[in-house]
């Protein structure tokens, strides 16, 4: 008679680690698309770059149903409200790219009326470069921001959206 080994049908794991696994392999996007940076994105979901890859072709326009906000273009001071109520609106967990030098730093639009970096109004998780960021880029910022997924821990993540609106709080 053959024994059953556990080690046949058994494997551990942390939380962390499976739950992690779980969150970087179906993200959720929400693009938030402003100007021409957004075109180059339309090319990374379509076919020739098939982002699908990454578990990450669902897109949705309600932040009650995204988990990634992809910052795609100029953001102008009068919108930068309206991206922190979407950002407030998405379920934790939730992360942002910051997709192009205008979502960045403002890019090359150095005047009183544009946002220069969206990370004055949500906390950004990875910065892409570039104007307008090629297809690659901006997959290869997504898997930046999936290696990051893999290193986090549930408390860490809540310890980084505290300081984030902790930081917010002393400017206000
Ligand atoms: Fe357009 Fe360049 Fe700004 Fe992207 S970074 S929105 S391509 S000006």
């Amino acid at each position: 008679m053959t024994g059953i080994h556990l080690d046949d049908s058994v494997m551990t794991t942390r939380l962390d680690a499976v739950v992690n696994w779980a969150r970087k392999n179906s993200l959720w996007p929400l693009p938030f698309g402003t100007a021409c940076c957004a075109i180059e994105f339309m090319s990374m979901m379509a076919s020739r770059y098939d982002f699908s890859r990454f578990g990450a072709e669902a897109l949705r326009f309600s932040p009650r149903q995204s988990d990634m906000l992809l910052v795609l273009g100029t953001i102008t001071n009068k919108q930068a409200p309206i991206l922190r109520q979407v950002y407030s609106q998405m379920a934790e967990p939730k992360w942002v790219l910051a997709v192009g030098v205008c979502a960045s730093s403002g890019g090359m639009y150095r005047t009183y009326s544009t946002l220069q970096g969206i990370d004055r109004v949500v906390p950004v998780d990875v910065y892409v470069p570039g104007c307008p960021p090629r297809p690659e880029s901006m997959i290869y910022g997504a898997m930046k921001l999936q290696e990051k997924i893999t290193q986090e821990t549930l408390k860490g993540r809540r310890e980084h959206i505290e300081r984030f609106y902790a930081s917010m709080a002393r400017q206000e």
